[in-house]
């Protein structure tokens, strides 16, 4: 068998050691919650935790769906817990953070996919950290309007559904998801007023003109901002990186990104859906 690619030096990640880092840990910890930061081992985790930055994973840390390249487990499944909302608007306020980024894992299993406890989280953050912006990463709901708009009336500033990967690897890489219904949920939340958020990896076996077309979608249908970042294994269970795309080429994609109207592109090797998310603190409605 063809050996592994080696991992380029401009994936290799300094961990700094700090107090932040660990009270951040400790403070998730405590309020048993959890972090996608943790569950996707995260090449960040130690730069944001020191900047007090941390996205939230609601919902449990068991999915529904088995997506090629995500490390959450899936499987048996936990009721909600009602707790939840007020625990991590509680742990957001402790860690000050100005800018809080909620995720989940999808949960097809409930009738609304649990928008209405994304919203309820939404809500208790909003009262607990009035001042902070929200943003929310979010399953597609299987296509479900109502769901999606109990969401998009809980007004987060920014609403996040990643496409992940061109649409011709859905079957290998997010076999339980549609390329159109992404693209139609991204649309929707666009029309009602929110910034829309999109993104993709690359190295899961997608070319440059693949990557360009998802640009073309998002852009068409208005998408304010689209994170691009290298795909890393986070085990051996998981697909192969099959290419590691040099940082030129990632400001390649930026600035067709650009050229495309869309306003903001992030598009870099670490870049990760959340990476730097209180940069954009600042687009607030
Ligand atoms: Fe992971 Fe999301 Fe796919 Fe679930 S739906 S397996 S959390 S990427
Ligand atoms: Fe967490 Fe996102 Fe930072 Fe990664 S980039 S450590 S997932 S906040």
């Amino acid at each position: 068998s063809k050996p592994y690619l080696r991992i380029p030096p401009w994936l290799r990640v300094k961990i700094p050691c700090n107090k932040t880092y660990s009270a951040t840990r400790e403070l998730v910890k405590d309020l048993s919650l959890n972090t996608v930061c943790q569950s996707a081992k995260c090449p960040n985790m130690f730069e944001c935790f020191s900047e007090h930055t941390a996205t939230f994973l609601i919902m449990g840390d068991t999915c529904t769906r088995n997506c090629a390249f995500c490390n959450i487990e899936s499987g048996d499944i936990l009721p909600l817990d009602p707790s939840e909302p007020s625990r991590v608007a509680e742990a957001a306020r402790r860690l000050g953070l100005k800018h809080v980024v909620i995720t989940s894992v999808t949960r097809d299993d409930l009738n609304d996919g649990g928008a209405d406890h994304f919203a309820a989280t939404i809500r208790a953050v909003r009262e607990q950290l009035p001042g902070s912006s929200i943003e929310v990463l979010i399953p597609d709901f299987q296509g479900d309007e109502d769901a999606l708009n109990l969401v998009i009336e809980a007004q987060p500033d920014i609403i996040n559904h990643n496409v992940e990967t061109p649409p011709i690897h859905y079957n290998d890489i997010r076999p339980q998801a549609d390329y159109k219904q992404s693209l139609e949920l991204i649309e929707r939340v666009k029309s009602a007023g929110a910034i829309a958020k999109s993104g993709l990896m690359v190295g899961l076996g997608e070319n440059d003109e693949e990557v360009q077309g998802v640009i073309d979608d998002l852009a068409s249908i208005g998408c304010d901002i689209v994170t691009i970042g290298q795909y890393m294994r986070p085990s051996l269970k998981h697909p192969e990186v099959l290419r590691y795309v040099h940082p030129d080429v990632f400001e390649e994609y930026a600035c067709y990104g650009k050229e495309k109207g869309v306003p903001h592109m992030y598009s870099a090797p670490l870049v990760r859906s959340s990476y730097n998310a209180s940069l954009f603190a600042g687009l607030k409605k």
